[in-house]
């Protein structure tokens, strides 16, 4: 049994044995003072200063207008000039226009309790969006992550009661990617009452302004730090600044969460990623797991790609899991 009283996930596993609340439940017990259809950098002024004081100890009250009720509003708008992720399209998707990942309303491809992630984390309620942020020639989900018509619209309330009835660990918002969807999966969590950690599992290719809506909404970022430079993002998932921006979000979220942050290991991609990645982790950030996984199989476009078509050699994986035990991250097991 592994100890997790001073671990990364110390907050997450306190949530489980029922000694602390989720954030989003301590979010919907914030009162605020404002009026709603104040204008949005009215509603930004009063979340920045409702924020300030989110991590201090209150009293949980049933309010009028809360905390959480706040951030969908902003949500609200943001989408009418959609700015959830740095493409910033600045689409009204509202008004059904489509930005580069084409998401208008949000649609689930699938959800299932899912067995097969981290062991601190199974069993996980698995929610996953259609359409995504970025375009991986290699993406195993491609037939979701780029097909934003995929699944099925569901009602935030009638999702709200999915998630009461399932019996899991957690609630693990993925894609495609789950930036999109932003808006929607706050307005679900409002239906919520259930004391589950929330999972933040995403490219975090997300704007400064939609990590403050995640900040006091979400418990776990489970990361996916895929590149260790501009040029391989650019080139294999249509993601420029890569760099600044992923790093930005993961010290970031080191501020407002707990992480978990995955590396997938991709042949012939050591030297330009791997070790880059997993350096930047060990100079940066404290207290966090990190999963070197494996699991890299052509799929998609990847036959393209000559540094991409071949599954990743074993030696090439052992390297990347060793530099990492070297740099002694904590890594998942
Ligand atoms: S979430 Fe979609 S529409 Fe919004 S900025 Fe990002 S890519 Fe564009």
């Amino acid at each position: 049994m592994i100890n997790q009283e001073d671990g990364p996930l110390k907050m997450y596993f306190s949530i489980l044995e029922g000694k602390r609340q989720p954030n989003y439940l301590k979010c919907k017990s914030i009162p605020v003072d404002i009026a709603l259809n104040s204008s949005e950098e009215e509603l930004w002024k009063e979340h920045d200063d409702k924020m300030n004081g989110f991590y201090r100890n209150h009293r949980c009250e049933e309010v009028k207008t809360s905390l959480l009720d706040l951030k969908i509003e902003i949500a609200k708008r943001m989408v009418m000039h959609c700015s959830f992720c740095e493409r910033k399209c600045r689409v009204n998707r509202m008004e059904g226009e489509r930005g580069h990942c084409s998401v208008l309303k949000s649609r689930i491809a699938s959800d299932f309790i899912h067995w097969g992630e981290e062991p601190e984390i199974v069993p996980s309620y698995t929610i996953f969006f259609s359409g995504c942020t970025f375009n991986c020639v290699y993406c195993q989900n491609w037939d979701i992550s780029q097909n934003p018509h995929a699944g099925k619209y569901i009602k935030p309330q009638i999702l709200a009661e999915m998630i009461g009835a399932k019996i899991a660990r957690n609630v693990n918002w993925v894609g495609g990617d789950p930036t999109p969807n932003l808006g929607y999966i706050l307005d679900v969590l409002r239906h919520c009452q259930v004391n589950l950690p929330q999972v933040w599992n995403s490219n975090m290719y997300l704007t400064k302004e939609s990590m403050k809506l995640l900040k006091g909404t979400m418990d776990v970022y489970l990361t996916d730090f895929k590149y260790g430079n501009d040029d391989c993002a650019k080139r294999l998932s249509n993601a420029g600044n890569y760099w600044e921006i992923i790093t930005r979000n993961h010290m970031i979220s080191s501020e407002q969460g707990e992480m978990i942050i995955r590396h997938l290991v991709l042949p012939n991609h050591l030297e330009c990623c791997s070790k880059p990645i997993l350096q930047w982790i060990s100079k940066n950030l404290k207290n966090v797991k990190v999963n070197v996984m494996a699991q890299y199989r052509p799929e998609h476009k990847a036959f393209e790609y000559d540094d991409l078509k071949h599954r990743l050699k074993y030696e090439e994986f052992l390297k990347a899991y060793r530099f990492a035990e070297a740099l002694k991250l904590d890594l998942t097991e």
